[in-house]
Formats: C-alpha cells, sequence, structure tokens
C-alpha cells in the first residue's frame, strides 16, 4: 500500500495487530528520525551519502581512526542529546499492554530503553559505551569523549551534520588529532561498542533474537529497509516458519516480497494514530 493516509494505515496495521497480538518488533533507523537522528538510506534503499565505517578500515588504520573519533567528537553530542519520538513511546506502551513481545533493534542509540521497552535487543549494539578491542574492556563513550575533548581542545567549536551512529559530515586535516589507547593492556584501540558494517552480530545476540521471532506470533518490521543481512534474516526467519509479517516503512525493502501487509506511511505519525486507534475500539488501554 503507497503514500496511505495515516488513519488508513494505522488502521491496516491495528487490525494486523489485533489478529497477531505478542508481535516481535524489527526496528531500524527509521523509528529515530523524529529525534533527529537522520538514516542512512533514501526511499530506494540507496545511501544518502557515503557509506559508514567499516569495521576492517577502523581496525587496521589508524588514519581512519583518527577521522573516525575526530568527527564522533562533534557527531555524538546530537545522538547523545536525543530523546525517544512517538515511535519509541508508542512501541513502549503496546509492549506494555502485551501486543509487542519484544523489539529487536538495528539501532545503537538506545531510545527504545529511554522510552520503556523493556524487552530490547540491540542487535549492532550500543553507541553509548566503547570496547578496547585488545583486552575487552568497556568504557563509557563520554569519558572517553572527555579524554579526547581534553586532548584536542580545538575541535570542540566546530559543528557538522550528524549521521546515524554519531559519526559527522565533516572534512578536515585529521592528522594532528590524538587518540588514546587503552591504559589498562597499554594499547588496545577503543572501539564504539557497536557492530560495523563488514563486521558480524555476535552469535549469542544472534541466538537471542532468533528465539525472539521463534516465539513470536508475527513479526512487525517498523522503520528499516532491511538492507543489511543482520536484519534481513528475521524476516526470512518469520517467513520460512510461515509466520505472518507486516511493515511500516516509507519506501523499498530488501524483504517487500514477503510481506503479507506493507504499509508506506511516515512511522512516529501512523504508530501516533495506531495507539490512537487501538485505545479508541478498546483493543488496548491508553
Ligand atoms: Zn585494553
Amino acid at each position: 500500500m503507497r503514500d496511505l493516509p495515516i488513519p488508513q494505515a494505522a488502521s491496516r496495521l491495528a487490525d494486523f495487530l489485533t489478529r497477531y497480538p505478542r508481535l516481535t518488533v524489527l526496528t531500524g533507523a527509521g523509528v529515530s528520525t523524529d529525534s533527529g537522528i537522520p538514516d542512512y538510506r533514501d526511499a530506494s534503499g540507496a545511501w544518502k551519502c557515503a557509506p559508514p565505517m567499516q569495521h576492517q578500515q577502523f581496525m587496521n588504520s589508524h588514519a581512519s581512526r583518527q577521522r573516525y573519533w575526530a568527527r564522533a567528537l562533534v557527531g555524538f553530542r546530537t545522538l547523545h542529546r536525543a530523546r525517544p519520538g512517538i515511535a519509541h513511546t508508542v512501541l513502549a506502551q503496546l509492549e506494555a499492554e502485551g501486543l509487542v513481545a519484544g523489539v529487536i533493534t538495528q539501532n545503537v542509540d538506545g531510545l527504545h530503553q529511554k522510552a520503556g521497552s523493556r524487552r530490547v535487543i540491540d542487535l549492532h549494539g550500543r553507541a553509548e559505551q566503547v570496547r578496547c578491542m585488545q583486552c575487552g574492556a568497556l568504557r563509557m563513550r563520554h569519558d572517553l569523549h572527555t579524554e579526547l575533548a581534553e586532548r584536542n581542545p580545538h575541535w570542540l567549536d566546530r559543528e557538522a551534520a550528524v549521521r546515524p551512529d554519531g559519526d559527522a559530515s565533516l572534512e578536515a586535516d585529521f592528522s594532528a588529532f590524538q587518540v588514546p589507547g587503552c591504559r589498562r593492556c597499554g594499547q588496545g584501540i577503543w572501539k564504539p561498542d557497536v557492530v560495523f558494517f563488514g563486521d558480524n552480530v555476535p552469535g549469542e545476540r544472534v541466538a537471542r533474537a532468533t528465539a525472539m521471532v521463534d516465539e513470536a506470533g508475527a513479526l512487525l518490521v517498523v522503520g528499516s529497509s532491511l538492507m543489511v543481512y543482520s536484519g534481513y534474516r528475521f524476516a526470512r526467519q518469520a517467513f520460512r516458519a510461515s509466520k505472518p509479517i507486516a511493515c511500516l516503512n516509507l519506501g523499498h525493502t530488501r524483504a517487500d516480497a514477503l510481506y503479507s501487509l506493507k504499509v508506506e506511511a511516515p512511522v512516529g505519525d501512523t504508530l501516533g494514530a495506531l495507539a490512537a486507534a487501538l485505545t479508541g475500539t478498546g483493543k488496548a488501554a491508553g
């Protein structure tokens, strides 16, 4: 259903939720755009800007890490300040009402949890912490950023458009940017505790997400093009298990052929109308 008016879009989704309660929800960048965090892809599923950092590039190149952390020092402020939007709030509410069994998110912003969702699997990790790739030490990201700012004070004045993972669209000479290593082991590389493109989701996390899809009566995809296999695989899993799949997303997704219901409408406004529709019919308490 393309460009459906919001009331109709919400009504179709409300029917789906009523038929298949105990949904597992799979979310992507489209649930966080209302919170000021942009998404990576346009309606056709193509990159909106240069593709993000690749895992091997980050691990193998000091220059890449200088560039990454210099840009993050500017861009992460937006991510850190972001507050849950209506999509996060409605999904948390639906979980509290027993209609949603859990959320698997490809986002690293932690906004589902901030909105009150309890069963959340952060498939690609959380941007708010960093991990030493040598000894495994974990550290809060703002703590590393404080150290980065102390060592590179002139970078703090910069402003640039933020990108989805706290990166910023900033071009400069990064060669003088100082990137500290892990003090515990003396040499380890700090990396955001997120799965970069080109890396794999940890097996234990995939297993938990697979189980969450397994136990659900149906799957609802919200705000994701599912272009990355790590999310797409759960649509495939649900399809193979003959579980109905609904999708609310503006634009093309990789799993378009697998849905029983595809609704192309704005994510936040439609979920807001969905919550109102469910409340209005007494199917769920507001
Ligand atoms: Zn270390």
